[in-house]
């Protein structure tokens, strides 16, 4: 146990400090990359030396220390009674996907990895099949109590995949080295991740800032804010970009990432909106005084949602890893009862089950 509690410790130390290495490396360019346009008014983000920062001048996150003690104390390593179950899992239609190539689709892979299908295109957001979340390719980290409904095998062919931070529960290496063998994507990131893909021998990559965009199969993919932070070492804090992402074709996808409220949302959705489909956090928000800067609540997703003008909702980032303080089954219920409050229709909020395909 106290092995164990040490090992958890010393994650929580680099998981919870935040911050980037080898990020701020210029992005090296060859013949055959993509054409980086931007096509939005959007803001970029502030540096302080060799770090990013968020829009926001009031963002303040808590201090090191506060975030420490709330590891320690409220720590779930502390309390392994702590009541976490599977969450009941759809089985996905792998034939299906694999012969559709119309239809517009997302299906919840767990987190906030999901399978989406538009325009005969198919991409993954923040994809991580680990059985452990955190440092040494999950050697040590949060465990993952809803397994993955699909193995990364018997995906439809993966064309590109959408990396939004490095945090860990986002940037899983065993997966994107595994995607990259299996289906050579395009990985399209943040300022920075193109770097440390390149230093793990992936090179199929293309590094964004936000507001710059890239035309690929069809579709247009635009890097675009949010309020977070990045980093996976002491050393690495803010060195690579933390970004959420909005893909257009027919329809309009939008996929938040890790954040925090602020009007970036209002900001996107006017220039890039309305969406179609958002995809956004709803776990994850507690305790409240150090994950407000960063994690939006149920309500706070919602009200995004609003923002961003989408007509569809999906919830995310819940359910999957032993990450969250709030009871694991909260952000559902906040969710309906939310949308009971805002008179929404509650048919354009999903909340699916890991497996579940819906179409957009
Ligand atoms: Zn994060
Ligand atoms: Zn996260």
């Amino acid at each position: 146990m106290l092995r164990r509690a040490f090992l958890v410790f010393l994650v929580g130390v680099v998981v919870c400090s935040y911050s980037g290495g080898d990020s701020a490396r210029a992005a090296e360019t060859s013949p055959g990359d993509p054409v980086i346009k931007k096509v939005a008014a959007l803001a970029v983000p502030p540096r302080k030396g060799a770090a990013f920062k968020n829009l926001d001048p009031a963002y303040k996150r808590a201090s090191y220390f506060a975030r420490l003690h709330s590891f320690i104390v409220g720590g779930t390593w502390l309390v392994p009674e702590r009541r976490v179950s599977a969450l009941p899992a759809a089985v996905p239609d792998l034939q299906a996907l694999r012969d559709n190539h119309h239809e517009a689709t997302v299906t919840w892979i767990g987190h906030s990895t999901l399978l989406v299908q538009l325009d005969g295109v198919n991409f993954l957001t923040d994809p991580t099949w680990a059985g452990r979340s955190g440092p040494f390719s999950g050697l040590v980290g949060v465990r993952r109590y809803t397994p993955a409904p699909m193995r990364m095998e018997d995906l439809p062919p993966i064309d590109f995949v959408l990396i939004s931070h490095d945090h860990y529960d986002h940037l899983d290496e065993p997966t994107v080295k595994r995607l990259a063998q299996l289906y050579n994507p395009r990985f399209v990131v943040p300022l920075g991740i193109k770097a440390w893909l390149a230093d793990r021998g992936i090179t199929n990559a293309v590094e964004l800032d936000w507001g710059q965009s890239i035309a690929f199969k069809g579709l247009t993919i635009v890097c675009t804010p949010a309020q977070h932070g990045s980093g996976r070492t002491l050393v690495d804090q803010g060195r690579r970009l933390w970004s959420s992402w909005a893909v257009l074709g027919s329809q309009r996808f939008y996929f938040a990432g890790d954040t925090g409220y602020y009007k970036h949302f209002k900001e996107i959705g006017d220039e890039l909106g309305p969406f179609d489909l958002a995809a956004l956090p709803i776990g994850s928000y507690t305790p409240r005084e150090t994950a407000h800067p960063v994690h939006i609540s149920p309500e706070e997703a919602l009200q995004a949602s609003t923002d961003l003008r989408a007509a569809r909702f999906i919830g995310i980032h819940w359910g999957t890893f032993m990450l969250a303080r709030e009871p694991y089954d909260e952000p559902p219920a906040r969710i309906t009862a939310e949308v009971a409050r805002r008179k929404l229709d509650p048919e354009v909020v999903w909340i699916p089950k890991p497996g579940e395909t819906l179409p957009w």
